[in-house]
């Protein structure tokens, strides 16, 4: 069985040339050491920003990230900082600006799970998931209009003062039962999203969610080992019959963060495979 562990579904993703819709754009990608991060970093390159990497704890991932925005012909710089700590994200933005000029695009995507039964979660557990998945949010977002405002608009750039794209969940409509902590994160999000959308929308700060489904990343492929595991946890949830991959992140994030999507504020784009059409009702339910 252990040659087993570890079972890694065919990416099964098109592949198509990225076009250069961020030339000269700056980006702020949180938690960029791997994952959901570490693909949006390299799409936003390979589109034509430069890129200031994020992480917490793993330098070795970031410096992974780090080489591929390289090896797209863009700077990558690398910073330390837990996103739900209020004095270490003035720093960051303070270097971003020092070290890339401005800032166009933040990309809100650190977070992490603390999953238990709810009669057990302890006060650890929904602080860190609230202190990281929510409030940093906020932090990053609030530090990033702070920037924007600073800045002031330049048209060569981008039409928007600015753009913050949350990275949300399908758990922000769909309820989670043993990650209650996580769930109420990603439903703050949404309305945090949305009440920060309406209020920056005269300054032509632009804000919207990316909300992923099930994406390739370590939280979801360590639990698979085997083809029949993969559909018996992953397929039956999904009806485009594919995980999704940290690169369709990329992709949308891009989009989203690109003049392309000028007109799209205070919205949520799912990225799920369908996951969010209630699947098990495929078949009259
Ligand atoms: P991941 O664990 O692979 O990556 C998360 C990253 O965030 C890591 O690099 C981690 O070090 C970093 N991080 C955690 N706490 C931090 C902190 N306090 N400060 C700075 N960085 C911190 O997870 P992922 O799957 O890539 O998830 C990224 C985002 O996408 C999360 O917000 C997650 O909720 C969301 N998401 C993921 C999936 C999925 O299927 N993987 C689905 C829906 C939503």
């Amino acid at each position: 069985m252990s040659d087993q562990k570890g079972y890694s579904p065919p990416n099964e993703m098109p592949r198509r040339p990225m076009a250069s819709v961020l030339t000269g754009q700056k980006a702020l990608v949180t938690g960029a050491s791997k994952g959901v991060g570490a693909g949006i970093a390299v799409a936003l390159a390979q589109a034509g920003a430069d890129v200031l990497l994020n992480y917490n704890s793993d330098r070795a991932g970031a410096e992974q990230t780090a080489d591929e925005v390289r090896a797209a012909g863009r700077t990558a710089v690398l910073f330390k900082a837990d996103v739900g700590n209020e004095g270490e994200v003035i720093s960051m933005f303070r270097a971003m600006t020092e070290q890339l000029g401005r800032i166009d695009i933040l990309i809100n995507n650190a977070g992490l799970q603390r999953n238990a039964p709810f009669d057990q979660m302890t006060m650890a557990d929904w602080q860190t998931v609230i202190g990281t998945n929510l409030t940093g949010q906020f932090l990053c977002a609030r530090e990033a209009v702070r920037c924007f405002k600073r800045q002031g608009i330049d048209r060569s750039i981008s039409y928007a003062l600015g753009k913050i794209i949350c990275i949300s969940s399908v758990h922000d409509v769909i309820p989670w039962a043993g990650h209650v902590n996580y769930a109420t994160a990603k439903g703050g999000i949404m309305l945090m999203m949305k009440s920060m959308a309406q209020e920056l929308a005269p300054l032509r700060i632009r804000i919207n969610s990316l909300s992923p489904g099930a994406i390739r990343t370590p939280m979801n492929v360590e639990k698979l080992t085997s083809q029949e595991e993969f559909e018996r946890q992953l397929l039956k949830f999904i009806p485009y019959k594919r995980i999704g991959e940290p690169e369709d992140c990329g992709r949308a994030a891009v989009w989203l963060a690109s003049d392309d999507s000028d007109y799209v504020h205070g919205a949520t784009l799912y990225l799920d495979g369908g996951m969010t059409l209630y699947p098990e009702f495929a078949h009259g339910g």
